[in-house]
């Protein structure tokens, strides 16, 4: 599609919008979180779908979601448990049919009123348009230092390049939707899937919103493991480092060997050593330990692969059929 036909289709409002949200207990938000969007989107196009993945909600949001109006153009996939947000959004994407897909939170924390700014990029050529968020006042002293530390070590081990502070807020042609469908990876990590498909991509900045109500699913273990998944499928180096580190200890033990043979044939055998020795001991079965450690984050995650469980599976569906 050119981008003269890109113009074209936005401005006669003929583009067929697909809006993915993930929703995991959002039952005080969900209901006016869509009513908003709703309106947001036929403003653009009467042509929209807005595909709900229900994530495994305990609470009331299935509920809420089927009793909404018939004009919402409302599309529910419910999972049949929680598989996270990366599961979901895997979901999403391989249920939805339109010219392009819009990804956002269902907590008011993305500002769709940037929906016709992500458009308008799109329509001047851009096959992604990414929301990077300009603030994170939201978030805990800890998860800001742990993100900072996350994406300054993937950026430096990895060969793609994650934009750092740039989440899942974002528009996708439909080019990179089947790209990204094309992966057939169960270990999901969203954030290096969207730059390891490459296509032109832009930036847009934005504030992130206070959640207009419930609360973050998101703990310190959710976020360790997330960012360990990513670091495991994008980079081999953790799993590489340890032939160059074994080198070069091999090479200062042969070193420290010469020493002491050349100490004990100048000054004869000195007896005392038990606290090398003891340190030595303790440092070394702690690098073995560590590399076996990390060997197993690898190996785990290919015993994920090789069992082939899919990666969701859908509970319920409402609306996909008419
Ligand atoms: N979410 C989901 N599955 C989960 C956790 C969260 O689908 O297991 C959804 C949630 O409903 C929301 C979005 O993902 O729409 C972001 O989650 P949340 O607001 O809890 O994370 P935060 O914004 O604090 O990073
Ligand atoms: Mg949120």
């Amino acid at each position: 599609m050119t981008i003269i036909d890109r113009k074209q289709l936005v401005a006669e409002k003929e583009i067929f919008i697909s809006c993915i949200v993930p929703v995991y207990n959002e039952e005080e938000v969900i209901e006016s979180f869509l009513a908003k969007l709703q309106e947001q989107l036929k403003a653009l196009s009467p042509h929209f779908e807005i595909i709900i993945i229900d994530d495994g909600s305990a609470d009331h949001t299935v509920e809420r979601i089927v009793g909404l109006p018939k004009s919402y153009h409302i599309k529910l996939l419910a999972l049949s448990r929680n598989f996270g947000k990366e599961a979901a959004l895997t979901a999403g994407l391989e249920h939805c049919s339109g010219d392009v897909v819009i990804i956002t939170d269902a907590d008011f924390q993305h500002p769709t009123e940037m929906i016709p700014t992500f458009l308008d990029q799109w329509a001047e050529g851009y096959d992604m348009v990414y929301g990077v968020r300009s603030n994170r006042d939201d978030e805990s002293l800890l998860k800001r230092a742990f993100a900072g530390l996350f994406y300054g070590l993937m950026t430096k081990i990895s060969r793609i390049n994650i934009p750092s502070n740039a989440g899942d807020f974002r528009l996708l042609d439909k080019k990179v939707v089947a790209a990204l469908n094309s992966i057939e990876e169960r270990g999901r990590f969203m954030k290096g899937l969207y730059s390891w498909v490459g296509f032109k991509s832009i930036a847009v900045p934005f504030t992130v919103q206070k959640r207009a109500g419930g609360k973050s699913s998101w703990k310190f273990s959710r976020l360790t493991e997330l960012a360990l998944t990513g670091i495991t499928l994008f980079s081999d180096i953790p799993l590489r480092i340890w032939s160059l580190i074994g080198f070069i200890i091999s090479l200062i033990a042969l070193v420290y060997a010469l020493y002491i043979v050349t100490i004990t044939l100048i000054f004869g055998v000195d007896v005392p050593g038990f606290a090398t020795i003891t340190v030595a001991i303790m440092f070394f079965g702690g690098i073995q330990l560590l590399s076996i450690g990390i060997l197993g984050e690898y190996i785990a995650r290919i015993f994920n692969e090789v069992k082939r469980r899919p990666k969701y599976i859908v509970g319920n569906r409402f609306g996909f059929d008419e």
